[in-house]
C-alpha cells in the first residue's frame, strides 16, 4: 500500500472526521487548521491554501497566496480535547508555484540538518528535556502556590498533579511523542517530561507537539502549565536542555569535540533563537542555568555537558524556538567541524564564582545579558545568519527588536519600589 492508501484506509478504519494540519510560525507560534476527513486526498495532492501575508513573519505581499504541503510521514492519529479523533499532520510551507518556501522554520531545519550531513558530520540524534510549572488557572503570584512540598525527583503520589501528569503521559503516547521519563523539579510545581532521542526534524517536531499536549491536559485538569522561562524571582526557571548524539556510536570522538567547539564559539547568537524572550535572560546565570559559554563532564550546570557519547546543550530555555535553534546549533557545530576547532580547556568550577579578572585571563565567553545583546550577537554571526537563511533573518530581527523596545519602554514594577520615592 501506498502512504495515501494506508492513511485513506486509517482514516476509514478509524472513523476520523478531520484533519488538523499543523505547522509553526517564524516566531514558534502553533498554527493549524481543520480539514473535513474526506479532503485528505485532495490536501496531499494540491496542497491547502492560505494567506501567507497573515503569518508572523510569513509577511510578504508575496506570500500572500501560500499553500501547506503536508507530510505524511508525520501523521498522527490525535485525540482532540472535544473528543473528536483527528488525523495529526504537520506541514511545511510552499510558494504558489509549489516550491519550498525559504522561510519556513522546518524547511530552515532540513536545511540546515543536509548541510551537516554534506560536509560529513555524523548524523544527529537529539533529545529535550522540557521543564515547565504547573499552576492553578488565572494563576497570578509572585511565588508558586506552596502547596506543593516536592523537590528534584520527589515522588508525588496522590498529589494533587498526579492524575494531570497520568493524563499528560498518555496523550503523548497516544500522539506517538516517545518519552523516557517525567519527574518534579527542583521548584514547588515545576517539572520534568524527557523526550527520547529522535533525527533532529522529529525531534522538533516532537517537542512541538509535547508542549500542545502538556498544555492541553494541564487546562483540562484546571491547571496551566507554564514554560516561562524564569517565571519566579527566588526559584529555578525552566530549561529545554537538548541533547545531541551522533546515530553512529563508532563515529570519531574529535568531530564530536569540533562539533562541540563550534556551538561554544557560536554562543552568544546562538542565544537569540535558544533564549528568544525577554525573561530569557532573568533565567541564564542562575539555579542551575549557564551565564558562561564553558563545557563539563564534572559540573552539572555548564553550558555544555559532557556524558557518555552525548553533549547536553543546557543553555536554551522552554520558550526556544525549536526549528531555528536546532537549525542554528547544528550549523555552528558543522562550523566547528569545518574549521576543526579545538575544544577549549574543561572547567569544573563555574566562572560564576570568579572575580572579572580571572575569568578574563581565562578567556571566558559571559553569555548575553538581555535580549538586545543577543540580537547583536546575531547580527555579528555570519555562520549563523546563513543558516537561518535572509528572509527569516530579517524578519526574525525585526519583530525580536520590536519586543525588546516594548519592554525596555513599559515602566516595570521593581522600578517604582526603587525609585518612586528617590
Ligand atoms: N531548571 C534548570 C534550568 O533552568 C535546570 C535544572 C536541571 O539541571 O535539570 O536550566
Ligand atoms: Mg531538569
Ligand atoms: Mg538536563
Amino acid at each position: 500500500m501506498s502512504g495515501l492508501d494506508s492513511l485513506l484506509a486509517l482514516v476509514k478504519a478509524e472513523q476520523i472526521s478531520v484533519l488538523h494540519l499543523q505547522f509553526v510560525d517564524l516566531m514558534g507560534s502553533v498554527k493549524s487548521v481543520a480539514v473535513p476527513a474526506n479532503r485528505l486526498a485532495d490536501v496531499l495532492d494540491q496542497g491547502l491554501g492560505f494567506d501567507g501575508s497573515a503569518i508572523e513573519g510569513f509577511a510578504r505581499e508575496e506570500e500572500a497566496d501560500m499553500r501547506l504541503a503536508p507530510d505524511l510521514s508525520t501523521a498522527r492519529l490525535w485525540r482532540a480535547s472535544s473528543g473528536f479523533r483527528e488525523l495529526r499532520l504537520i506541514c511545511e510551507s510552499t510558494l504558489p508555484d509549489g516550491l519550498p518556501f525559504a522561510g519556513d522554520p522546518r524547511r530552515i531545519l532540513a536545511r540546515s540538518v543536509d548541510r551537516a550531513l554534506a560536509s560529513g558530520a555524523p548524523q544527529l540524534m537529539i533529545s529535550a528535556e522540557l521543564e515547565f510549572f504547573l499552576l492553578p488557572q488565572g494563576f497570578v503570584a509572585e511565588t508558586p502556590d506552596p502547596g506543593d512540598p516536592a523537590g528534584y525527583f520527589d515522588e508525588f503520589p496522590s498529589h494533587r498533579h498526579e492524575r494531570c501528569l497520568e493524563a499528560m503521559a498518555g496523550g503523548l503516547a497516544d500522539a506517538g511523542v516517545g518519552v523516557t521519563q517525567i519527574h518534579h523539579e527542583a521548584a514547588p510545581n515545576q517539572y520534568e517530561v524527557d523526550l527520547a532521542p529522535l533525527p533532529p526534524v522529529a525531534a522538533a517536531d516532537a517537542i512541538v507537539t509535547a508542549k500542545l499536549i502538556i498544555r492541553r491536559e494541564a487546562g483540562l485538569h484546571g491547571f496551566t502549565a507554564s514554560f516561562m522561562p524564569k517565571p519566579f524571582n527566588r526559584h529555578p526557571g525552566s530549561g529545554l536542555h537538548l541533547a545531541f548524539k551522533s546515530a553512529d556510536p563508532n563515529r570519531e570522538s574529535s568531530m564530536w569535540s569540533s562539533f562541540a567547539a563550534g556551538i561554544l564559539a557560536h554562543a552568544p547568537g546562538l542565544c537569540a533563537l535558544a533564549n528568544p524572550t525577554v525573561n530569557s535572560y532573568k533565567r541564564l546565570g542562575g539555579s542551575e542555568a549557564p551565564g558562561f559559554a564553558v563545557w563539563s563532564d564534572r559540573h552539572p550546570a555548564p553550558y555544555l555537558r559532557r556524558m557518555e557519547g552525548i553533549w547536553e546543550w543546557r543553555a536554551p530555555d522552554a520558550s526556544a524556538h525549536p526549528y531555528l535553534a536546532l537549525a542554528c546549533a547544528i550549523a555552528a557545530g558543522v562550523d566547528g567541524l569545518e574549521q576543526r576547532l579545538d575544544l577549549p580547556p574543561r572547567l569544573d568550577d563555574l566562572p560564576e564564582r570568579w572575580s572579572a579578572e580571572q575569568r578574563f585571563l581565562r578567556h571566558v565567553a559571559e553569555l548575553p545579558a538581555s535580549l538586545r545583546d543577543a540580537l547583536e550577537a546575531l547580527e555579528q554571526d555570519d555562520c549563523l545568519q546563513a543558516a537561518l537563511g535572509d528572509h527569516a533573518l530579517r524578519h526574525y530581527l525585526e519583530a525580536k527588536k520590536l519586543e525588546w523596545k516594548a519592554y525596555a519602554q513599559t515602566v516595570h514594577a521593581w522600578e517604582r519600589e526603587m525609585y518612586l520615592t528617590l
